[in-house]
């Protein structure tokens, strides 16, 4: 065990998923540090400290490393370097190299492309010249994403004709970047799966996902049969890719359910959206099993507790219809403190859990 019930965990990140990591953590009797440079963040509000500092101080991290028995993040794009020095002082899980290969999408799908996962075709780009000769080699349409810091459809730019080139370069203001062929699917889902110090793993049933403007917006279980029919091959690779690199922790992959089979499309090294209907609707929520198997604690059971889960976010202005929300019997309502809806910005999600046989007179 690298950490029993009283110890601190170390969460670099102060996010929402840090905020329901540390809420999973405090009802296993665990205290939690965040790490985490803003000036307000919905971890810390639920945490018993926070060091406020830069991702790249390594002196500031050095110090919040002491203060911890063991350490996780809940954000990929923080940076590599300093996080990896990070494991002289103390474990962290999961590993480093994990968040090394997720950060970057050419190392990412270098990577799966060699443990044998379906890629879209791409091509890395690091000028206009580079960009027009890959729309040659990869065909239009496609996307243009940048390598670093791009999520929710940030840093990304359409490119339907070989003309759009110049225009797609400079929308993602000239960063390095990879060209993807763009894809043709019904269906997009993940693969989400817990990891534990001796090897053993756990999974969940695959969510179907929705997204709007690039945004997860629905994750429903059980997932559309399409998915169903390619959700082993999916969890093979998610499970390579795991054994691979020596995970320990939650580890998400995004697949679309293409004509001839899952396409990779990207890997989080950490608990994500579209877990979030496993507080409710498993037996074990994905942050409950992160932290157990951070921790090197058993992990708990994934089953379902229901017959169908959907989750759904609630961005910006969304968030307040809280009290409508709450006015069904059934909805599980999560807000995560954020002060200001901004547009885009995620501010809550609401789950329903349908049961598999409601017993109870009052339902
Ligand atoms: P990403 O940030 O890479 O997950 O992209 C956000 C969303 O854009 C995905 O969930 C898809 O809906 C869409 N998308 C991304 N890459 C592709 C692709 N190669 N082909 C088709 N759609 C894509």
């Amino acid at each position: 065990m690298t950490a029993a019930p009283l110890s601190t965990i170390g969460i670099i990140g102060g996010g929402q998923l840090g905020r329901m990591l540390a809420v999973a953590a405090a009802q296993l009797g665990y205290n939690c540090h965040i790490y985490a440079p803003d000036e307000r963040c919905p971890a810390a509000d639920v945490a018993v400290a926070w060091t406020r500092a830069a991702y790249d101080d390594a002196e500031a991290l050095a110090r919040f490393a002491e203060q911890v028995d063991v350490i996780t993040y809940e954000f990929e794009n923080i940076p590599f370097e300093p996080v990896a020095a990070l494991s002289k002082i103390r474990p962290v899980a999961p590993n480093p190299r994990a968040l090394q290969i997720a950060q970057d999408r050419v190392l990412e799908k270098s990577f799966v492309d060699e443990l044998g996962a379906r890629t879209a075709p791409w091509a890395e780009v690091n000028s206009l010249p580079e960009l027009e000769q890959a729309i040659a080699r990869v065909g239009a349409p496609a996307i243009l994403k940048t390598r670093r810091n791009g999520y929710d459809g940030r840093g990304q730019a359409r490119i339907h004709h070989p003309a759009d080139a110049a225009s797609a370069w400079e929308a993602i203001d000239g960063q390095p970047a990879i060209l993807e062929g763009f894809v043709q699917f019904e269906h997009e889902f993940s693969i989400i799966l817990a990891r534990g110090f001796n090897g053993g793993t756990v999974s969940w049933d695959p969510p179907e996902n929705v997204h709007a403007n690039g945004i997860l917006d629905t994750s429903t279980v059980p997932a559309h049969a399409d998915i169903l029919a390619q959700y082993e091959e999916a969890r093979a690779l998610t499970l390579r890719v795991a054994e691979e690199l020596g995970y320990v922790g939650v580890l998400t992959f995004e697949f679309f359910a293409a004509q001839d089979g899952p396409v990779f499309n990207e890997m989080a090294p950490r608990v994500h959206n579209s877990g979030h209907w496993t507080i409710e609707g498993a037996v074990t929520s994905q942050f409950e099993n992160h932290i157990r198997a951070i921790c090197g604690l058993p992990l708990g059971s994934t089953a379902l507790t229901g017959r169908k889960v959907e989750m759904r976010n609630l961005i910006g202005e969304q968030a307040n219809d809280w009290a409508a929300i709450l006015a069904d019997p059934d909805a599980h309502l999560h807000l995560y403190g954020k002060r200001v809806p901004r547009p885009g910005r995620k501010m809550g999600h609401v789950t329903r859990v349908t049961p598999y046989m409601p017993i109870n007179p009052d339902r």
